[in-house]
């Protein structure tokens, strides 16, 4: 199991830094259950001074695909492993909504995410017209394997994915323990058919849209959901430590 906390664009360097701090005194000596954090991109380094000595790891919510040069505002693989990181959120749904990312693009930096070490988190989900259709298992499908095109996995924790319905991020509307568990298989075949029993069997397939305290435990007891990705809840430390004492009873 993995529970990773997206902070989005919440937080300044000094109240990043106090949460870091809660978080790890909440979960900072969690066993069983591997516990990451992803704040905004000018906290990481601080963020990660704190993290240090602890089992929670530092993750990045986004990365550009090149290795450097004339990309303004833009943040490599290197740069991010220079502070740190272990993870990198890569393709939510907030960044293809927003910033025109696309299967493409997403691809080209699942594989530069590799070439750097880093572990991607690979996000895939379908909208609420994408599901009124019928169509979440085609989207689904076209999301992992175009995202994964082209990138060899021989170790399961080397590439993450992150099943996330568009309809529940940040909605307060969840899918149902039944909806993400279907879900969840499905991708588990993808990613059997991609890389075999062995590896598509152990990669770990985290579950992301609105998950709190109160719903953890459900999502968590189904046989495919392997962890959170942890948006609005991942902000309050007793929050993200219970989502987080819930992935380590359901392991
Ligand atoms: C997310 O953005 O990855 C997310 C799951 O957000 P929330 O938990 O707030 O729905």
């Amino acid at each position: 199991m993995l529970v990773a906390g997206n902070w989005k664009m919440n937080t300044d360097r000094t109240s990043a830094v106090q949460l870091a701090r809660d978080v790890v005194g909440a979960v900072g000596d969690v066993t069983g259950v591997q516990v990451a954090v992803c704040p905004p991109a000018v906290s990481l380094d601080a963020v990660f001074e704190v993290l240090h000595g602890s089992s929670v790891r530092l993750g990045a919510q986004n990365m550009h695909y090149e290795d450097h040069g004339a990309f303004t505002g833009e943040i490599s693989a290197g740069m991010l492993r220079s502070v740190g990181c272990h993870y990198v959120i890569l393709g939510h749904s907030e960044r293809r909504q927003y910033f025109g990312e696309t299967d493409v693009s997403v691809n080209k930096k699942v594989k530069k995410a590799r070439e750097y070490k880093l572990v991607p988190i690979l996000c895939v989900g379908e909208t609420l017209a994408q599901r009124d259709a019928g169509e979440e298992n085609a989207v689904v499908q076209t999301q992992v394997e175009k995202g994964l095109a082209g990138v060899e996995i021989r170790d399961p924790g080397e590439v993450v994915l992150a099943y996330e319905p568009v309809w529940a991020i940040g909605t307060g509307r969840t899918a149902t323990p039944a909806q993400a568990q279907a879900m969840h298989a499905f991708i588990r075949g993808l990613l059997i058919n991609m890389y075999g029993e062995k590896v598509g069997f152990a990669m770990q397939i985290l579950y992301g849209g609105s998950v709190k305290p109160g719903n953890a435990a459900d999502l968590f007891a189904q046989p495919d959901v392997d962890g959170g990705l942890i948006g609005g809840a991942s902000l309050n430390a007793a929050d993200f430590g219970a989502i987080v004492e819930a992935a380590v009873a359901a392991s």
